[in-house]
């Protein structure tokens, strides 16, 4: 035990803050009620000049008030100083050092207290149990709970339930739970974070929405949840449904919610949010907030107010730095990305492993191949940050797409970590988009032969084989997508209008002006097929006739967006797409030419970057 030196024991004016005699019980309620470090140093001296020190209800009561108060080391020297100490000591102290997250000496004491020849109580164990991490330690504490006929106390019952629920462990949770005659509110706390954090939001919301009185905690961890577990739409509902109820947002609240509106790219929804964080009184628009509105304008499509944010935050961090790259390079302005990496640096600031994924693919998406290099190699040897998978991925995806297809292969073969598909799905884009089929069919070949072609690979697969007339495989890949059973994510795109959003997946027929959106489909694909499109049916991959592959195409989700778009916005305004997947080349060749029909500037996310479509071109350059 540490030997911390306790304060002096110099006679103090007004010891006991009371006049006449310090005795013990009146030592006792003094220390009872003491909240400060400085206070109970106070008592202790008076203690100790009345000789009290050794009655075992006041050194007890003096050990809890410097627990309390913080002072954990005078705590535990008191602790090291008491002749036999029982377990109500231990378990004091054990409890203020595992409820403020020192877990392993709060399980020290555990074990020397049971090193002593003491019994844990209910206490002892409630108190024990949230400086479990992991399983076999909870579980062992669970054993013993059992053992001393413990395990039915609530005490012990919620805080077991909450180390498997922390554990990731639901059945166990769950079986606890469903023991529970009457679960407290914290139980039911734990149980439905267990779930939200696992993904099961509808058994998270059932005890969502059983709670008669809800917490901001029970809130955030189910908005958490839907933010976690793609379902954005819904984390915003129920903020919306939050602000009506009597509990306060706080800043977590906030930053999760800022989070499910940059997936959903809607801008409206991102302002009203800015404008609720500025009037409110619970949330501080502090660098934590204003990194979460930096990224959320970034991926909503508005740079402008990203970079109004940024300026306006007083004490920058490398965090809002690296969103602020990260925000130009997704938007393919690369030399503004650049720019900040000398500005940061201007600044003092040292970069992080994420400050060089955004200039890699800044360098990636603008083709600077020389930049990306000199980027990869003093990101390791100026800056000592060891390159992690995505780094290589991002050199792999710059490499490719500038069409030095051996050099990333190279790269790939001389990884001593396994590639991902991510790495792998590149270089087979790459080999497409510069036409390098020997290359593309010998890496084909050795993911199809190794068991490593997954379902974002076999449309790239069967590109690939079709274009050197190699039917049999083409059609290997095919029954391959069959047997796997693995259903390709289907695409989806959202737009909003009037802070409302609207989502459409191919052949969509479930919006109310379906007929008008149609009419309108038809009418995008005629004009563009009259300004020379010609659609690209070798993206699909179902053995179907050339005019059923065309409407196949022609109804992509992106294509209806943007048609519900031209209907339902003011002429001229600009259209926001969100798409999950990555933008096809058919939409994207669409997209182009009717920006230009239409004097419209269109705005397409798709899941890597942003598409900015004015007058017939695309920011990207064509290169994705
Ligand atoms: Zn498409
Ligand atoms: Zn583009």
């Amino acid at each position: 035990m540490s030997a911390a030196v306790l304060p002096s024991v110099a006679p103090a004016s007004d010891s006991g803050g009371h006049h006449g005699a310090l005795t013990a019980d009146r030592a006792a309620s003094l220390l009872a009620a003491c909240s400060t470090a400085r206070r109970a140093s106070e008592l202790h001296a008076a203690v100790v000049r009345k000789g009290l020190d050794s009655d075992r209800a006041v050194a007890f009561r003096l050990q809890r008030a410097y627990a309390a108060s913080g002072r954990l080391d005078h705590s535990l020297t008191l602790l090291g100083r008491t002749k036999d100490p029982t377990t109500i000591f231990y378990t004091s102290a054990i409890h203020a050092h595992s409820s403020r997250g020192l877990h392993l000496p709060g399980l020290a004491l555990l074990s020397d207290m049971l090193s002593e020849g003491l019994l844990p109580t209910a206490h002892t164990l409630s108190a024990s149990l949230p400086a479990c991490r992991g399983l076999s330690l909870g579980r062992a504490l669970h054993a013993y709970a059992f053992k001393l006929a413990l395990s039915g106390d609530s005490y012990v019952a919620t805080a077991l339930l909450s180390m498997y629920a922390r554990a990731g462990d639901a059945a166990a949770a769950r079986a606890l739970f469903d023991e529970m005659p009457d679960p407290h509110v914290v139980s039911v706390t734990a149980m439905l974070t267990c779930y939200a954090n696992m993904g099961a939001l509808d058994d998270a919301r059932r005890l969502f929405d059983g709670l008669p009185r809800k917490d901001f905690i029970c809130w955030n961890a189910m908005i958490d949840g839907y933010t976690q577990h793609g379902k954005p739409n819904e984390a915003l509902q129920l903020f919306r449904r939050m602000l009506r109820s009597s509990a306060e947002p706080d800043e977590v609240t906030v930053v999760l919610v800022l989070s499910a509106v940059a997936q959903l790219g809607t801008v409206e929804s991102g302002k009203w949010l800015h404008s609720y964080v500025k009037n409110s009184r619970c949330v501080q628009l502090n660098v934590r907030v204003a990194t979460a509105l930096v990224d959320m304008y970034c991926k909503c499509g508005s740079l402008e107010d990203a970079v109004a944010v940024f300026h306006g935050i007083g004490n920058k961090d490398i965090v809002v730095w690296n969103a602020m790259i990260n925000g130009y390079a997704m938007h393919g302005d690369s030399r503004k990305a650049l720019e900040m990496f000398v500005q940061l640096r201007d600044q003092g600031l040292w970069p992080t492993d994420i400050t060089f994924i955004g200039l890699l693919n800044a360098c990636s998406h603008s083709g600077l191949v020389e930049e990306g290099r000199s980027f990869f190699q003093s990101m390791e040897h100026e800056y000592g940050i060891d390159p992690k998978i995505e780094h290589y991925g991002c050199m792999v995806d710059l490499l490719g797409r500038a069409g030095l297809i051996e050099e990333a292969f190279h790269l790939v073969q001389s990884l001593t970590i396994t590639p991902d598909a991510v790495m792998w799905v590149s270089l087979l884009a790459a080999c497409r988009l510069h036409k390098n089929m020997a290359l593309g069919q010998r890496i084909a070949d050795f993911l199809v032969a190794n068991g490593l072609a997954n379902s974002g690979m076999y449309i790239l697969l069967s590109n690939i084989y079709a274009a050197v007339g190699k039917w049999e495989e083409v059609a290997r890949v095919r029954s391959m997508m069959k047997a796997s059973g693995i259903q390709k994510e289907p695409g989806c795109s959202a737009i909003e209008i009037d802070r409302k959003v609207y989502e459409f997946v191919a052949g969509d027929m479930s919006h109310p002006c379906t007929d008008e959106i149609y009419a309108m489909l038809d009418k995008m694909n005629a004009l563009v097929k009259e300004h020379g499109h010609v659609p690209q049916t070798e993206l699909v991959l179902h053995d179907l006739d050339e005019a059923t592959k065309e409407k196949a195409l022609a109804v992509h989700s992106e294509k209806l967006a943007v048609a519900f778009g031209l209907i339902s916005s003011r002429p001229g305004s600009t259209i926001k797409i969100v798409k999950n997947l990555r933008a096809c080349s058919d939409c994207h060749a669409v997209l182009k030419l009717i920006s230009k029909i239409t004097s419209r500037k269109i705005v397409f996310r798709d899941r890597n970057r942003f598409h900015h479509f004015v007058d017939g071109s695309c920011t990207c350059g064509d290169y994705w």
